[in-house]
């Protein structure tokens, strides 16, 4: 029988997701911490980690931590960030997601693994996207070769979009993750979730809108996330690169954009379970790994 003082012990830990731009990290985590989001005031302190979401299961308790400095080569402004954080930035977490795209390598990957190396804990790799894999002969191969790369404790194809194999994720994590009494509360959740949460809401919107058209370099990023009352104040920014991308967004005579946001709004009211003020704009933006400021609040900087 349990001692009903003793808190019980399930398998608990910090789970880092590392990869290239573009492999779809927030899309699995968005799946991995689902959608309950409880609005709370306190954020959760780790040690060096800012939380991203946290997921709450009966049986298990994952963390997941955002890593800066660890998805990209690209020089510059992210370098520089990057010399004075990527030694220290997983030194805390239990397991590390590797994810990568379907088969497609590229020297992106390659730069991120080159890190992994140094990293003492088990490292998973997701092969995301095999819903989009023209030639499903090829993944067995792929798998093979990654698995020749590196010591990988497992590699598990998923969809994150799909929802595909996100299970089979999860139980080779949890299986990494040391026993201890539940790390957090089973409300808390970060506000940092919330707006990350509100960034995926009109990023979903966007792509319903506008599927094939989406600009492919397209990103959300929320501007302001305040509370009054009963009610939220959200403003975001649809970030894309070229003007014309800027006027598909929009539609004749902001038609589209309005549309866009009224779903996103009914969407983050039922979330939040509040009335939800919610403005949204489009900014073209050429070059912008150059601008540290976008940088930031594209979530590849520490605060
Ligand atoms: P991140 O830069 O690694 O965080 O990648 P995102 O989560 O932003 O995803 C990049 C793009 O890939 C988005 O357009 C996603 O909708 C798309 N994507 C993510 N996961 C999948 C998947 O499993 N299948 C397909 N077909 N597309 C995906």
């Amino acid at each position: 029988m349990n001692d009903s003082t003793e808190p019980q012990e399930l398998p608990c830990g910090f789970i880092a997701l590392v990869g290239r731009p573009n492999v779809g990290k927030s899309t699995l985590l968005n799946r991995l911490i689902g959608q309950k989001v409880s609005i709370v005031s306190r954020r959760p302190q780790t040690p060096r980690h800012r939380i991203l979401g946290i997921h709450h299961r009966e049986d298990a308790q994952l963390v997941y931590v955002d890593t800066p400095g660890l998805h990209t080569r690209t020089p510059r402004a992210m370098n520089r960030h990057l010399n004075r954080t990527a030694a220290k930035v997983l030194e805390d977490v239990d397991v590390v997601v590797f994810v990568v795209e379907g088969t497609r390598w590229t020297e992106d990957d390659n730069f991120v693994l080159e890190k992994l190396r140094s990293v003492r804990c088990p490292v998973v790799v997701a092969v995301n996207k095999v819903d989009k894999l023209k030639r499903k002969d090829d993944l067995l191969p792929h798998l093979q070769w990654l698995s020749e790369q590196f010591d990988f404790v497992d590699i598990v194809p998923i969809s994150a979009t799909r929802g595909t194999q996100i299970d089979a994720l999860e139980a080779v994590l949890i299986k990494q993750l040391p026993l201890s009494p539940p790390l957090f509360p089973d409300d808390q959740i970060t506000d940092r979730s919330e707006r990350f949460m509100a960034a995926e809401l009109v990023r979903e919107q966007l792509t319903r809108a506008l599927g094939q058209e989406l600009p492919y370099a397209s990103s959300v990023q929320v501007e302001a996330f305040e509370r009054e009352g009963r009610l939220l104040r959200i403003a975001a920014l649809i970030w894309v690169e070229r003007p014309g991308q800027r006027t598909i967004v929009i539609g004749r005579d902001g038609a589209q954009l309005k549309r866009i946001g009224q779903s996103a709004r009914e969407a983050m009211e039922r979330l939040f379970g509040c009335r939800v003020y919610l403005q949204l704009w489009v900014k073209v933006r050429a070059g912008w790994s150059d601008d540290e400021r976008a940088l930031q609040s594209l979530g590849y900087f520490e605060e």
